[in-house]
C-alpha cells in the first residue's frame, strides 16, 4: 500500500536538503560575526505556553496548532513559532541570573501550522532565527534589524523591502485601539468575519487583514504614530536614525502589526519581489517584546527577535525546484579490477576512509570494468581509484580523473596528500 507525505509536508531529497543546509551555513555565519550562540529547544511544549504568549485570539492558537495529548494526560502541541520556547527556555533555566545580559541565541527548526498549504506555506517549515533577551535599548533594537538585512545579502538576496512600524508601548497602544475600535465599528458590516471577531478581541489585528476589500477600508484607519507616547516616538526614531547611519534602507509602514499578542514596540518584515511583482510573503519578521518573560515567570526584561522562513529563503535564492536528483555526490570511486579480491579491496576502502576527509566509496560486486565506470559516472565521481592485484602487491592506488581522463599511479601512504591537492586544484579550476 502506498502512503503519502501528510498534506502540507514535504520530503527533502539530496539536492534539495544541500540547498537548506547551504542556508543555515551562512546564517550560522552571520549569527557568529553578530555575536549569536547557537542553541536549540524542544519541538513539542505545552499548550498553554502559546496561549498565555502569542494570545488566545491569535490566529495560531484558535486555528493552527498541532494539538495533542501524551500518554500522561498532558496537553501538548507541536512547536508553531519559536520565541515563546526561547523565553521559556531564558527562564526555566535562569539564564539571567548567569550571565550577562543580553542573552542572544540563534535557532533553527522545524515549526508546525495548520495552515492552507500554498505557494511558500507549508504545514511543516523551517525557520531560522535570533532573539537578543535582558536590555532595553534602540541599539539592541536595531542590531537585530541589521542583522537581517546583513544576513539576506550574504545568502545574495540584495532587492530586499524592508518594512518597519513601532507599536508603541502599552499607554500608546491601549489610547490606539480605543480610537481603532471607534473607526472599525462603524465600516465593520462590509468586512470579513475574521475582522468581525478581531473587534471583539483585539482591533489592532483587523490592520493585519489580507482581504483586498477590508484593506481599502484599513487604508483610512487611524495611524498609531498619532497615538505615540513620546518615550516610543523617541525610541522609534533612534532605531530608524541608527538604520539611516549604517546604511539600511527601510519604509515605515504604519499598517504593519504582527499577528502575534507578545509584541510592543518596533515591529519589522523583510520582503522580497520577482521580476513578475510576485512575492511569497514575508521572508522573514520580527519585533520587540515587552512583557513575554514577565509573564512566563521570570523578570521583568524585555527582548527582541526575529524568524526567516528557510523554505522561502530557499525558493527565492533557487526558483522552482528541479527534478530532484537523488544520486549522491560521490568524490572518489574505489573500482575492483580483474581477480582481486573484494575483501582486500574493502580493506583498501576502510583504511583510506580512515584517513581521507573526501567523500568515497566503491562497489561491493565483481562486474566489468566498463559497467563499474558508467555507475561511477552516475554518481558524479570526479576521481575513479582502481585497485587491481598489482596495486594489492605492491601498495599502490591508480588514480585517474574523470574529466582530463588522466592517470597516475601513487603510493598508498601518499595518498592522503595527493588527494588533498588533486581536490583543491579541482576547487581553484571551477
Ligand atoms: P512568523 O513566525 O509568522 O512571524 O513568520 C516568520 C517567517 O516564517 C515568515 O516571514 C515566513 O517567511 C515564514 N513562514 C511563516 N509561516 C509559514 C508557512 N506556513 N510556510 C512557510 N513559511 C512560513
Amino acid at each position: 500500500m502506498k502512503i503519502n507525505v501528510v498534506k502540507g509536508t514535504r520530503d527533502l531529497g539530496p539536492k534539495e536538503q544541500a540547498r537548506y543546509t547551504s542556508v543555515i551555513e551562512k546564517l550560522l555565519s552571520v549569527s557568529y560575526f553578530y555575536s549569536y550562540t547557537h542553541i536549540e529547544t524542544p519541538i513539542i511544549e505545552h499548550a498553554n505556553l502559546y496561549s498565555r504568549t502569542v494570545g488566545d485570539a491569535s490566529d495560531i492558537v484558535r486555528k493552527e496548532m498541532y494539538t495533542f495529548k501524551d500518554k500522561g494526560n498532558r496537553l501538548l502541541v507541536l512547536r508553531p513559532e519559536f520565541t515563546a520556547s526561547i523565553v521559556r527556555m531564558f527562564v526555566n533555566n535562569k539564564i539571567h541570573a548567569q550571565m550577562d545580559l543580553p542573552f542572544k541565541a540563534c535557532y533553527y527548526g522545524p515549526i508546525f501550522r495548520y495552515e492552507r498549504p500554498q505557494a511558500g506555506r507549508y504545514r511543516q517549515f523551517y525557520q531560522f532565527g535570533v532573539e537578543a533577551i535582558g536590555v532595553d535599548s534602540p541599539y539592541v533594537d536595531a542590531e537585530v534589524v541589521s542583522y537581517g538585512y546583513f544576513a539576506l545579502q550574504t545568502l545574495g538576496i540584495d532587492d530586499v523591502i524592508l518594512k518597519i512600524n513601532t507599536l508603541g508601548d502599552h499607554k500608546s497602544r491601549n489610547e490606539y485601539k480605543k480610537v481603532l475600535k471607534t473607526f472599525f465599528a462603524s465600516h465593520i458590516h462590509n468586512m470579513c468575519h475574521d475582522c468581525n471577531e478581531r473587534l471583539k478581541t483585539n482591533p489592532l489585528r483587523i490592520l493585519d487583514c489580507k482581504v483586498p476589500k477590508d484593506q481599502l477600508i484599513i487604508k483610512d484607519a487611524p495611524k498609531i504614530h498619532e497615538y505615540l507616547s513620546k518615550e516610543s516616538q523617541e525610541r522609534f526614531n533612534k532605531v530608524t536614525e541608527l538604520l539611516d547611519r549604517t546604511n539600511i534602507p527601510f519604509e515605515i509602514d504604519q499598517t504593519l502589526v504582527r499577528g502575534l499578542d507578545y509584541y510592543s514596540e518596533v515591529v519589522f518584515e523583510y520582503h522580497h519581489f520577482d521580476d513578475n511583482g510576485e512575492t511569497l510573503g514575508a521572508l522573514g519578521a520580527g519585533g520587540h517584546y515587552s512583557d513575554l518573560v514577565k509573564e512566563l515567570g521570570g523578570p521583568d526584561l524585555p527582548g527582541i527577535g526575529l524568524s526567516f522562513g528557510v523554505d522561502r529563503l530557499v525558493q527565492v535564492i533557487h526558483g522552482d525546484k528541479d527534478k530532484e536528483d537523488y544520486n549522491p555526490y560521490t568524490l572518489f570511486y574505489l573500482i575492483p579490477v580483474g581477480d582481486v579480491n573484494l575483501e582486500d579491496v574493502y580493506e583498501v576502502l576502510t583504511s583510506l576512509r580512515h584517513e581521507g576527509g573526501f567523500s568515497l566509496d566503491m562497489f561491493n560486486e565483481k562486474r566489468p570494468l566498463k559497467t563499474l565506470i558508467r555507475k561511477a559516472e552516475k554518481r558524479n565521481a570526479k576521481y575513479l581509484i582502481f585497485v587491481g592485484e598489482e596495486e594489492i602487491k605492491n601498495n599502490t592506488l591508480t588514480i585517474k580523473n574523470m574529466e582530463t581522463q588522466e592517470q597516475m599511479v601513487i603510493n598508498r601512504e601518499d595518498y592522503k596528500q595527493v588527494i588533498r591537492s588533486l581536490f583543491f586544484s579541482s576547487l581553484r579550476d571551477q
